[in-house]
């Protein structure tokens, strides 16, 4: 009989903590307990691979990830009702994650290319990149990519400037984790150059003046995009909608001249329509 009551007991705590939502929610994201607001907030985690200045990096003194990605994503969030959950990772991981649903969302300065596209879906572009090349300070023989051909090259993996280097003739490439390590190898000698997206290559180069420099220009153009499981509408619309909202309201023009250091375009791909 004991038993039996302790049995019911049991059940109906089991009851009540479901009544009350606890542990039983099977709602999209993961409503925060606690304050009304955040009640039917969901949470959406977010990846990127930290070493991508200024888009995604550790701040120094903070010790806290930010750039112009994260805080996009979480400017998007507030005007859209969401949440989001910060998810350091390799960078060669992001797409895979989210094309599983592992990740809700991939904000890393990705490019959106035909090959991802067949993965995930990307919102509409929202900075326009391309490629670049530094070498050491002291080199005086590569000005430009034609110079690369038979060179070392260091790259960070699974990126287009990886993808990039490979169709350079004769070209060694060697793939590395994160882009400070691949600039450390290109200072240490152990590769000519490192070929990465340009405006990540301007930011680091301008902090180690002496180390690095710039040749070559910008190789080509891409277009960065967020990035979602293939088929989540709902998600993407959320991020569009908050992109569009965030340009109208000036927010986006702010963080980008405070990251980039320069006014944004006046058109995108795709809003000449809007
Ligand atoms: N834009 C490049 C790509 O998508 C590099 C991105 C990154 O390293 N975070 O491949």
């Amino acid at each position: 009989m004991r038993k039996f009551f302790k049995c019911l007991s049991l059940i109906m705590l089991i009851g009540l903590l479901c009544a009350f939502g606890l542990g039983c929610s099977d709602e999209e994201g993961t409503p925060a307990a606690g304050d009304e607001d955040s009640k039917e907030k969901p949470t959406y985690t977010v990846a990127f691979e930290a070493t991508f200045a200024p888009f995604e990096f550790r701040d120094e003194k903070t010790g806290e990830f930010t750039g112009f990605d994260i805080e996009l994503i979480k400017a998007i969030g507030e005007v859209e009702g969401f949440d989001v959950e910060l998810k350091e990772m390799g960078f060669d991981g992001i797409v895979a994650s989210v094309k599983t649903g592992n990740i809700d969302i991939g904000a890393s300065g990705l490019t959106i290319n035909e090959e991802r596209l067949k993965e995930v879906d990307f919102s509409t572009p929202y900075y326009q990149a391309g490629l670049g090349i530094v070498v050491r300070a002291n080199e005086n023989k590569i000005k430009n990519v034609e110079d690369l051909k038979g060179k070392t090259i260091a790259v960070q993996i699974g990126t287009t400037g990886a993808e990039f280097a490979r169709t350079i003739e004769g070209a060694k490439v060697t793939d590395f984790d994160q882009v400070t390590d691949a600039l450390m190898e290109v200072k240490n000698g152990g590769a000519d150059a490192l070929v990465n997206d340009y405006p990540v290559n301007l930011y680091y180069v301008n902090k180690s003046k002496d180390d690095y420099k710039m040749v070559g220009g910008k190789l080509e153009s891409e277009y960065y995009g967020i990035a979602v499981k293939k088929g989540n509408t709902e998600l993407l619309e959320k991020i569009n909608n908050g992109l569009n909202k965030l340009k109208e309201n000036g927010e986006y023009a702010k963080l980008y001249k405070k990251w980039i250091g320069v006014e944004p375009p006046e058109f995108l791909p795709g809003e000449e329509e809007a």
